[in-house]
């Protein structure tokens, strides 16, 4: 994380606090997790540098980047087409070339890269898309936040073992923006 120059992901009123562990606007409406959460969840999905991981709602793309910094390969995607294409520059000028973005809804997945080491979801969803768990490849970890309300949701961690069986582990309380999707869990 120390690689990653936060400040260069936020518009400029936020760059004075860029270093503070406090989540920030990226503008949209949308926020960027403070750090400790970004730590957290990357942590989470226990890093390796041989991983692929998969993240839905790419925001400004920082997350991303701290993922790009551990793994191999890192597809984001985001739903709104101005924060995608905003990330995916930023992230080319940065040096990011392992980060891969496309505009569209982050709960189908990325089917075409599947299946994944690792899946981070940055937005709450009501319930876990099962795109996603179909996406997680054996011995694949997901971590999402699930929860109706912003004061309502945990952190959940959704592995896949050898055997290719799904099990749930419910852990942190957070407050993420929602996972805005048309499509039904
Ligand atoms: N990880 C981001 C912060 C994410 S904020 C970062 O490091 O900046 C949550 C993001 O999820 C928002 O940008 C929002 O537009 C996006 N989002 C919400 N629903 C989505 C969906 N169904 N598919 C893809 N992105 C989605």
């Amino acid at each position: 994380m120390a690689h990653v120059p936060r400040h260069e992901f936020v518009p400029r009123w936020e760059q004075p606090y860029s270093y503070e562990n406090r989540p920030l606007s990226i503008g949209q409406g949308q926020t960027i997790s403070q750090p400790y959460i970004v730590a957290a969840m990357t942590q989470m999905l226990r890093p390796r540098p041989d991983m692929r991981v998969l993240e839905i709602g790419t925001g400004c793309g920082y997350q991303a980047a701290v993922l790009a910094e551990c793994m191999a390969d890192v597809w984001t995607v985001e739903r709104i087409p101005e924060l995608a294409e905003a990330a995916a520059a930023r992230l080319k000028r940065l040096g990011y070339a392992n980060v891969h973005v496309k505009t569209a809804d982050g709960a189908l997945g990325w089917p075409e890269h599947a299946p994944y080491d690792g899946i981070l979801v940055t937005a709450a969803a009501s319930e876990i898309p099962v795109a996603l768990v179909d996406q997680l490849d054996q011995g694949g970890r997901m971590v999402i936040p699930v929860g109706v309300g912003r004061y309502e949701q945990v952190l959940t961690l959704v592995s896949r073992n050898e055997d290719g069986e799904v099990s749930e582990e419910r852990g942190l309380p957070v407050a993420f923006v929602p996972l805005i999707t048309a499509k039904k869990p």
